[in-house]
């Protein structure tokens, strides 16, 4: 029997348990996916040892920390420093980044993209950052304070904070920040997100499960929007795929994986 783990603070909310115990259960597969409430990141490493894990995903706030505690890093979550996904291999662990592409599948329904606001700065603010530069999506970056907008730098000049923010049109306006999470806070002053609400075309949350006071107001001036939840099948079938080693259909994850969602 593998087992794996989500670890994050909170983490009673996430439903990566019950996502991947429905494609494990339903495909047969001996597995077992639990969730761990870390508080500090820099145990990550050795809390994973102790409870014996094949693999394990990474939520807020510990995704940078999750990079450091790896022995190697692979692919995309090279480029961002920030990981998601972790694999035990041969007591080896390997750090993947699933959150980008993720997005990416979820935002297909809007069309052409072609010019992102990014609300935050933060892991998975930056990795979203660097899958859209990809695809050459003109990039901006409100973030609450200036810090973490140094990480920016490389990947566009267009980055603020509250105080000097440039409002723009954008096709686009995305919600990374943990506002609206555990509070009913904004991820901006009130003023800010209306002006940005005026000025785009669609609207989406990472956060997932419930209505941010973001997508309320968004929601009141009929703009199209969608939350987190199908960011969240998409970075979850890729992890699983990763998790069973080829030994599952990509479909079939697909398939069982959104049947959870309506449990
Ligand atoms: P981080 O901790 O790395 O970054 C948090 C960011 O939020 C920082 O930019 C921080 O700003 C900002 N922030 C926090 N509180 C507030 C506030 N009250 N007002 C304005 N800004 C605030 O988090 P992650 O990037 O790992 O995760 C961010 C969110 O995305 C979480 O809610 C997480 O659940 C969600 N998520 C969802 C996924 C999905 O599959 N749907 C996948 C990944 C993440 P500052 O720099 O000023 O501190």
């Amino acid at each position: 029997m593998k087992l794996f783990a989500i670890f994050g603070d909170p983490v009673s909310h996430s439903r990566s348990p019950l996502m991947h115990n429905s494609v494990f259960k339903n495909l047969n597969y001996k597995a077992c996916y639990t969730r761990f409430h870390l508080l500090d990141g820099s145990k990550l490493r050795e809390t994973f040892f102790n409870l014996k894990l094949n693999g394990a995903n990474i939520t807020v706030p510990h995704k940078e920390a999750a990079y450091n505690a790896c022995d190697e890093i692979r692919g995309f979550a090279k480029k961002v420093g920030v990981v998601n996904t972790i694999i035990n291999e041969d007591g080896k662990l390997i750090g993947y980044n699933t959150d980008a592409d993720g997005f990416m599948f979820s935002i297909k329904e809007f069309g052409d993209i072609k010019k992102i606001l990014i609300l935050g700065a933060g892991g998975t603010a930056k990795a979203l950052a660097y899958r859209f530069i990809q695809d050459d999506i003109d990039v901006t970056v409100l973030n609450r304070s200036q810090n973490r907008l140094d990480d920016f730098k490389d990947i566009t000049h267009k980055c603020y904070t509250w105080d000097n923010f440039k409002c723009e049109k954008y096709d686009l306006a995305v919600n990374t920040t943990s506002a609206g999470l555990k509070d009913e806070n904004l991820p901006a002053p009130q003023e800010i997100i209306k002006e940005i609400l005026n000025n785009t075309s669609f609207v989406a949350d990472a956060i997932y499960g419930k209505l941010t006071p973001f997508l309320k107001l968004a929601n009141e001036k009929k703009i199209i929007y969608k939350d987190g939840a199908d960011m969240l099948l998409g970075q979850g079938i890729l992890a699983n795929e990763l998790f069973v080693n080829g030994e599952l259909k990509k479909e079939d994850i697909k398939t069982y994986m959104q049947k959870s969602f309506k449990l």
